[in-house]
Formats: C-alpha cells, sequence, structure tokens
C-alpha cells in the first residue's frame, strides 16, 4: 500500500540574493584579463566593450587591455556619478558601431565605471531607457556578460547587485539578480594612484556601510559577520602603520566584505542624507557620506568619534558651507529625495522611524553642512 505524505512547507520569503561567481585576488593579476575573457567571447564579430575611467588615458595600464579583433576601448570621466542619459546614450552608439550584441562590457574604475558597465549590460538587452529600470527588481531579460575591475576601493560596487543611476526624477540604483557581475578582477596594484583625499572618500564610503550596516535593526548574522570582518579592515587601513601594499590589498578586501554586509541589510542615515545632496548639488557620493557622517553623532556616536579620529591622523579638511546658500525650495528638495529612502531610514531607527526623523530636523542637519 502506497502511502504518501504532504510535504508540510510553511512559506518564508528571505531573498534569495546572487553572488559574484567568480573573482581573481592578486597584485598583478590584471594581466590574467585576457585570459579570462577568452572563452567569453562570441566570435570575431561580438566584440568587448571596455569602460575605462579616463584618468587612465596614456596610462601603461590602457596597454595592458587585452583589445584583440573588433573589441572597444571606451574613455568615460568619473567627474560626474553615472546617469541615465549616458547610459542610453552608451547603448546607443554600441547598438550603432555593431550588428550584434558585444561578448561583454568590462568596467575599470571606481564606482562611477562599475557602475555603468553594469547597467550598459542591462540595457542592451532591455528595451527603453535605464531610467524606467531604477527600483528594485524591474529588469525582465538578462543581461550581457559583464565584469568589473575597481581601481579605488571602498564603494562596494564591486559586488553588490546594485548600478545607483541619477534619472530625470530619481538618483535610485537598478536592483536587480542581473545586475551583479559575473566576474570580477581584484587588483590592488590598480588603486596606487589614487589621491590621499579621494582614498579616504571612498575609504569611507565603506567605513561607513560597516557604521550603518552594524547598528541597524536589519541586523543578522550574515550581514555582522562581513561588516565586523571589514570594520577591522578598515581600522587597520585607516589607524594602523600597514605598509602602502598591505594598505591596498586590505582595503580591497574591506570593500568586499562591506558591499557583502549591505547586501542582507541596508544603509542607514548617512547614505539617506547623502542622496539628497547627491540629486540637488550633485554633491559624489563619497564626500557627501562623509560631510552627512560628521554630524551624526547622535546617531552613531562611537562611529563617529572613530571617522574624527582617522580624518584627523590624515589630515582631511571636509568643505563647509556646501549648503550655505540654498533656498527653502532646495532644503524642501533634498528633505523629500531622503525621505523616499524608506528602507533606510527604517533600518536606521526602526518601524517608528517617522517619529523620529522628521523634515524640520533633517533641514537642522543640513544645514551644518
Ligand atoms: P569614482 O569612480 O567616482 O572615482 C573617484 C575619483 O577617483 C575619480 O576622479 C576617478 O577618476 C579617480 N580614480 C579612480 N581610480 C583611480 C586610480 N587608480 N588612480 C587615480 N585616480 C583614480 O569613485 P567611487 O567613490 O569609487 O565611486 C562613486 C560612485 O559609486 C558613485 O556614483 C556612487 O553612486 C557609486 N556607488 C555604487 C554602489 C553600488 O553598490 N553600485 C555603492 C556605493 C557607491
Ligand atoms: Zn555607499
Amino acid at each position: 500500500m502506497e502511502v504518501r505524505q504532504e510535504a508540510i512547507v510553511k512559506k518564508t520569503d528571505y531573498k534569495n540574493f546572487p553572488m559574484v561567481p567568480r573573482v581573481v585576488f592578486g597584485r598583478g593579476s590584471f594581466d590574467q584579463l585576457g585570459d579570462i575573457l577568452m572563452p567569453e567571447r562570441k566570435h570575431s564579430e561580438a566584440p568587448f566593450i571596455f569602460l575605462v575611467d579616463d584618468v587612465f588615458e596614456g596610462n601603461e595600464l590602457v596597454f595592458r587591455i587585452p583589445l584583440i579583433f573588433n573589441d572597444q576601448l571606451i574613455f568615460i570621466s568619473a567627474q560626474e556619478e553615472p546617469k541615465t542619459s549616458q547610459v542610453d546614450a552608451l547603448v546607443k552608439k554600441i547598438r550603432e558601431d555593431f550588428h550584434e550584441l558585444p561578448s561583454g562590457i568590462v568596467g575599470i574604475g571606481g564606482g562611477t565605471l562599475l557602475d555603468l558597465a553594469k547597467a550598459v549590460s542591462i540595457l542592451l538587452t532591455n528595451k527603453g531607457s535605464s531610467s524606467e529600470y531604477q527600483g528594485w527588481d524591474l529588469v525582465h531579460n538578462p543581461s550581457i556578460y559583464h565584469a568589473g575591475i575597481p581601481t579605488i576601493s571602498g564603494t562596494g560596487a564591486e559586488v553588490s547587485r546594485t548600478t545607483v543611476l541619477l534619472g530625470p526624477e530619481k538618483k535610485l540604483g537598478i536592483n536587480s539578480d542581473y545586475t551583479t557581475f559575473n566576474q570580477v578582477v581584484l587588483d590592488p596594484d590598480l588603486t596606487q594612484g589614487v589621491s590621499r583625499e579621494q582614498w579616504f572618500y571612498t575609504g569611507m564610503d565603506c567605513y561607513i556601510h560597516c557604521i550603518e550596516s552594524l547598528n541597524g535593526t536589519y541586523l543578522n548574522a550574515f550581514s555582522q559577520s562581513y561588516g565586523e570582518k571589514a570594520l577591522e579592515l578598515c581600522k587597520e587601513v585607516y589607524l594602523g602603520n600597514l605598509t602602502a601594499d598591505e594598505s591596498h590589498e586590505k582595503l580591497m578586501m574591506a570593500s568586499w566584505h562591506g558591499g557583502m554586509s549591505i547586501a542582507y541589510s541596508q544603509v542607514g542615515v548617512a547614505h539617506a542624507m547623502s542622496y539628497g545632496l547627491g540629486y540637488l548639488l550633485g554633491v559624489k557620493h563619497g564626500i557627501g557620506n562623509c560631510l552627512v557622517f560628521q554630524h551624526l553623532e547622535e546617531f552613531y556616536p562611537e562611529g563617529v568619534a572613530l571617522f574624527n579620529r582617522m580624518r584627523q591622523k590624515h589630515g582631511i579638511r571636509l568643505p563647509k558651507g556646501i549648503c550655505a546658500n540654498l533656498t527653502d525650495g532646495d532644503f524642501e528638495t533634498m528633505i523629500s529625495v531622503s525621505l523616499a529612502m524608506e528602507p533606510l531610514w527604517e533600518n536606521a531607527l526602526g518601524e517608528n522611524w517617522r517619529e523620529i526623523i522628521t523634515p524640520e530636523k533633517l533641514e537642522y542637519i543640513y544645514r551644518k553642512i
């Protein structure tokens, strides 16, 4: 006699996140890029498109890019953060230049270039403008192959499932399972030329990811394990006595772990407010987070104290008076952009965040910047 038992399945809704399936780590590993891409080449008509930060124009790095067949190299300035219109223009150009889809997109640079590479790879297989996909899980078709090669450490863009874009209506990421890179090459030597200020701002993005994740209400063992490791590495890099090589290597791994930490939680107050600055004034992510974070001792007392120690040790002077000449309307814009980041506020302050953070309070903090 057959005995059949119905499965007793309790429905849960834990997120099922993609991770970067392949990663190379090591000084000089950039020179393996040709071998890494070779099996991904569809045929000689389907090129690889290399999107490269124009800070490298004329640099020896460019001559090490494994260009063959009709591969294309496009230099892009990272002076401004990626825009949806810029992504759309790049996609249009690639479609016009080639009859077929490329074999893949390779982004070489900081968060700006990594995000552009992610977005272009998605839009090549999805119709319309990139602004239509800003949000969560709006992408229908898998992207083409894309690889990310960071040349500055901190954002975690190399591991994340988002690409942050400034659109006509909002600054918001394309968060999707297809956003995550297929391949990442972590070569700490590539981060050598970064200026001290930029090293601090982008590195502090990682530090702030840790503080916001570890002090958030969404915290769980997954996020904590990565966040604690990233924080430990940031302390070694910014307060310890490492050699330059060790420092490059450790900050690269801090960025990776910091990005992994927020995958399963969220960022918090500094990011929510920095988005307002970025949207209205074009203030870049790293420095924007620092400008806000210095005034958040109420929310992150220990984190801000340590931040100030790191800032002093490296002689970093943050600009002042950024919000000095803004109109009431400007403040309203920043406040509404910031308050729209609901998951960030909920992570930072809990379900009743609206009772703690009011428009008046936000204006008070913005006015200090
Ligand atoms: P960036 O890419 O904007 O670059 C900052 C500056 O450093 C630029 O002037 C660039 O030319 C320069 N630079 C980069 N590498 C260099 C090198 N090796 N030598 C000399 N100069 C170098 O900086 P970032 O802070 O890495 O990225 C910020 C961007 O990342 C923002 O657009 C932000 O929205 C995005 N971001 C994305 C995520 C994500 O998960 N997708 C997370 C955080 C931030
Ligand atoms: Zn960040």
